[in-house]
């Protein structure tokens, strides 16, 4: 009962209410005056005594009820302590001189006690309409939450969980409540590539530690029920103002059937290669034989046909190769067989062995400062070597030079091949090493392709920890470049 009463006349409780009523004040107001009147005339037989306290009991009842109930309630204070001071006046027998600076008095008064009211009032009013204001923002904000078909967790800048929506829970089997500490607690076995996650390595501790937003990391989650579940997530830091991190959210989906139907596709891109091999080298041999035996009859015609038979077939063998090496990174079973090798020496007895097969009458030069020794797989090397010189052959339609280079810099050496092709569109430049990425444009029929011989150069130099990277200007040419640690 006294709690509650306390709740009641407490204006702080009340903030945010937006409930204006005039009752109480006035109730209060005209009790007041009732007891300081019974007070002067009935207890201390004084009525001058009641100056005092008809100044500062008013004072507070007009804060108390401006911030209790806004400017209604302070205003109506006033006019009431107004009303009392006009009784005071009149009902104690004052010279008419004295009366009219009574008067004057309590106007000066009243206006100041107006202007309090008003201006406490409008602060409480206001006060109200943020809090409101913010409390409908959290309203929308929770709705949209709830409704999102992605999981999502809020922390503060400590990291502890202070939201998070029902569709974590549809995704991870658990409920990350409020309170949890992210870098403490891990609430379902999480890992990444296969190595099991720490708490402080999830991606809200990770964000929160340095500040960087986390984009699309994929994890493998073990629920709870022993369900394993793929998830992307995204996570990043909120800041104020001022650059403060003040929180951090993590958002999340459920990629488990996009991952299935990936290693379905991969597993089938796998077995396909694999049975398409066996066919493929029986023509070759058969094709071969064919070739020697039509020899004796020196018919040039059906040679012709063989060759570009021949030619067909080794193209068929090469995409199936690239079919089967781009399965086996995906699945990372392609292997390497390490050795030290002359860098220089296997860029120019590629050059030289590719030098006949041109497209087109050109120069493909090569020119090298100073002999590098590399470790290596060579075979995988003579790969990407092949396949970027045959690329700038590809891609530059006029008789244009392809220039070779191997340097050194530093502790890497460098193998560069420039054409003065077609070149690449700018934006499409950080998509070429992609997987299946091929780059669209009105000429995109001219040249046939997969898109696979730069994902897997690509992967090849990463395996050597090394890099690869391009140049390259539209109608200009290209140059691209891969390096590899000298050892
Ligand atoms: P493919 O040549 O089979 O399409 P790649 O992975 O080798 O696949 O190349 C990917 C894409 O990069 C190509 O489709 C082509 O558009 C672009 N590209 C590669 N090399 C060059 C080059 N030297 N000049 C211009 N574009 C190139």
């Amino acid at each position: 009962m006294m709690k509650k009463l306390v709740r009641y006349l407490n204006p702080i409780a009340h903030l945010g209410e937006k409930k204006y009523s005039v009752t109480l004040p006035i109730l209060a107001t005209i009790i007041f005056a009732v007891l300081l009147e019974y007070y002067a005339n009935e207890i201390v037989h004084d009525p001058d005594i009641v100056g005092i306290y008809a100044i500062i009991i008013p004072v507070a009842l007009i804060i108390f009820c401006a911030f209790r109930y806004g400017i209604p309630g302070g205003v109506v204070v006033v006019f009431f302590t107004i009303i009392y001071y006009g009784y005071i006046i009149m009902s104690r027998d004052n010279p008419p001189e004295e009366r009219l600076t009574q008067w004057e008095t309590t106007g000066v008064l009243g206006a100041v006690y107006l202007l309090m009211a008003v201006i406490i009032g409008w602060l409480k009013q206001k006060i109200d309409d943020l809090i409101e204001r913010e409390a409908n923002e959290r309203r929308r904000l929770t709705a949209i939450l709830q409704q999102l078909p992605l999981g999502v967790v809020i922390t503060d800048s400590n990291g502890v969980v202070v939201q998070s929506n029902k569709q974590v829970e549809v995704i991870l089997g658990v409920k990350i409540s409020a309170g949890l500490l992210a870098g403490r607690d891990m609430v379902v076995k999480t890992s990444q590539n296969g190595k099991e996650l720490q708490p402080a390595q999830s991606p809200l501790a990770k964000v929160i530690n340095t500040g960087k937003p986390i984009v699309g990391k994929e994890l493998d989650i073990e629920r709870p029920d022993g369900r394993k579940v793929y998830i992307q997530v995204s996570a990043t830091p909120i800041h104020n103002r001022k650059g403060k991190i003040i929180a951090a959210v993590s958002i999340f989906s459920d990629i488990t059937a996009q991952k299935d139907l990936e290693k379905r596709k991969d597993d089938f891109v796998n077995m396909a290669s694999h049975e398409l091999k066996t066919p493929i080298t029986s023509m070759m041999l058969y094709i071969d034989s064919l070739l020697l035996q039509i020899k004796k009859y020196r018919d040039t015609r059906a040679d012709k046909t063989l060759n570009s038979i021949k030619y067909q077939t080794i193209r068929l063998k090469e995409l199936v190769s690239d079919l089967l090496d781009v399965s086996r990174l995906q699945t990372g079973k392609m292997n390497f067989n390490i050795e030290e090798f002359k860098l220089d020496s296997l860029v120019e007895e590629t050059v030289d062995q590719l030098r006949g097969s041109m497209k087109v009458n050109r120069k493909l030069i090569f020119k090298s400062k100073k002999p590098v020794k590399v470790n290596g797989d060579k075979f995988r090397i003579y790969q990407v070597l092949t396949n970027l010189i045959t690329n700038a052959d590809k891609y530059s339609p006029g008789p244009t030079d392809i220039l070779v280079s191997v340097t050194s810099r530093e502790d890497k050496a460098v193998v560069s091949v420039q054409d003065y092709g077609i070149g690449i569109p700018r934006s499409q430049i950080p998509k070429v090493f992609d997987r299946l990425y091929q780059v669209t444009d009105d000429k995109e029929k001219t040249f046939p392709g997969l898109g696979m011989g730069l994902y897997i150069s690509s992967q090849i130099i990463k395996r050597h920890r090394g890099q690869i990277w391009v140049e390259s200007e539209k109608d200009k040419g290209s140059t691209f470049y891969f390096s590899l640690p000298l050892n």
